[in-house]
């Protein structure tokens, strides 16, 4: 055992040592070298060395350099060290974290980040908190607590009955609603298509006059953090208008809501305590490994109900239960690397990572306006829109950055305009990363542009 966690220890450290040199997209070489993981399973047993020895050797070179500092693609962030080093040392304990009597320092560590959590993001102190995979099963749990809430509020209980016969609830969203939305309100039988879109502006924003009036069961969900601009919804001015009616309001928070942990940006944020349910990602700006997401739940007890299974042989101890939070039963212990996270950087370096990577998007906006390239949308996170002419130059430009290999940037659709969309997310990234990265932007697509 030992000898395998050293081996692994070197390689990793050897992998993100040369992140630096290497071209940020895998090279065409790299790719074709993954052929060699397609055989048949053999029937022999493979020393582990010699199993890590071929994860390396055909592996490393075919990964994005995501975990480096000029990865600007989706709204991905690096892995921070402490997340990194306890994500390892949770391997090896290879916790279940079900119950406190399956992990009691899962439960534990749990409960003590969702203390942290509640009052980073002004949440009340007695919310329910899951932790899940990711934004996606952030946003479906909290939306299984708001159909639990809103037809138990009329007697009818979906747990036990489901939804055939049920009252009907109303969902408005806005008209850029994130797709996993969408998809946790397909799984949950409220169907993706049976919603009311409210028009936006052109930032993405609700336009809160358009709202529809509010009758029966009604979850309003709104967003913190535009996947492409960054923007946030008018959440007060939506919660005084709908709270009235007694609607559900959910706030899909995936990025945004971390700007609650500066001071510097969480004006941004105001009003979304006011609402009921809030999903984010750990694994995006808090910089922890796949999979980590976390639910919200002003009343636990929503959020119990719409997951809670119980049988007789998982036996519950006092404390808190994990899985009385979360759609799963048996899961890694994705507390811990959020514990170490939280732990290493302190509320001064929380809102340092996510204050200095905004002001590397405003940088970058700032650079790339400079030089004569139109941004489509008000910098007010740490995503930046900007085209480069037509479509098809601006998926060319797109292309050749991401062949160049300096830095990586995604394509995205912005209100019927092809854009690149630069998300800085990561501790990684440093102020020589955002200058290089800017000058070979530009140097692509201004030779780019004499071209077409
Ligand atoms: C990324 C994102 C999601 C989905 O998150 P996953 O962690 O990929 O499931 C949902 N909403 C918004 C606004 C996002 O940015």
């Amino acid at each position: 055992m030992e000898e395998i966690l050293q081996d692994a220890a070197n390689r990793a450290s050897q992998y993100l040592a040369r992140l630096d040199r290497r071209s940020v997209s895998p090279t065409t070489d790299a790719i074709d070298g993954l052929e060699f993981f397609k055989k048949p399973l053999q029937d022999t047993s493979i020393d582990p060395l010699d199993v890590l020895a071929e994860l390396d050797e055909h592996g490393s070179g075919a990964t994005l350099a995501s975990a480096g500092g000029r990865y600007f693609g989706f709204v991905i962030g690096g892995v921070l060290p402490a997340a990194l080093g306890a994500n390892i040392l949770a391997a090896a304990w290879d916790q279940n974290a079900m119950l406190e009597i399956s992990s009691p320092i899962a439960s534990t560590l749990e409960e003590v980040c969702r203390q942290w959590l509640l009052s980073i993001f002004s949440l009340p102190s007695d919310a329910g908190v899951g932790f899940v995979s990711g934004a996606t099963m952030a946003n479906f749990a909290g939306l299984a607590a708001a159909r639990h809430a809103l037809l138990a509020n009329k007697g009818w209980n979906v747990e036990a009955n489901g939804l055939f016969g049920a009252p009907p609830i109303s969902v408005i969203v806005g008209e850029e609603v994130h797709v996993s939305v969408l998809k946790a309100m397909s799984l949950l039988g409220l169907g993706r298509e049976r919603i009311f879109r409210v028009p936006v502006d052109a930032q993405g924003r609700m336009l809160p006059d358009a709202l529809p009036d509010i009758k029966g069961p009604t979850i309003v969900c709104i967003q913190a953090g535009n996947v492409n601009t960054g923007a946030f919804d008018p959440a007060k001015e939506i919660c005084a208008q709908v709270k009235e009616a007694h609607a559900w309001v959910h706030v899909d928070g995936a990025f945004g809501m971390w700007a609650a942990a500066s001071p510097a940006l969480s004006t941004l944020t105001e009003g979304i305590s006011s609402a009921d349910s809030w999903a984010t990602d750990v694994h995006k700006w808090l910089n922890v490994p796949y999979d980590s997401g976390l639910v919200f739940v002003r009343n636990h007890q929503h959020l119990q109900a719409a997951m809670s299974s119980s049988a007789a042989y998982l036996i519950e101890g006092s404390k808190r239960e994990p899985s009385q939070y979360v759609p799963e039963l048996s899961r890694r212990a994705r507390g811990i690397e959020i514990w170490a996270a939280l732990r290493s950087l302190g509320r001064v370096g929380l809102f340092n990572l996510i204050d200095r990577t905004c002001n590397y998007a405003s940088r970058i906006a700032e650079g790339l306006r400079e030089a004569g390239f139109e941004v489509l949308n008000d910098v007010v996170l740490n995503q930046v829109l900007v085209t480069f002419g037509s479509p098809t130059s601006t998926r060319r430009v797109i292309s050749l950055i991401q062949s160049d290999g300096t830095c990586w940037c995604g394509e995205t659709e912005w209100q019927g305009n092809v854009a690149m969309r630069i998300s800085v997310s990561s501790w990684a990234t440093s102020e020589y990363d955002i200058e290089k990265s800017l000058e070979t932007i530009i140097r692509i697509a201004s030779q780019e542009s004499i071209i077409v």
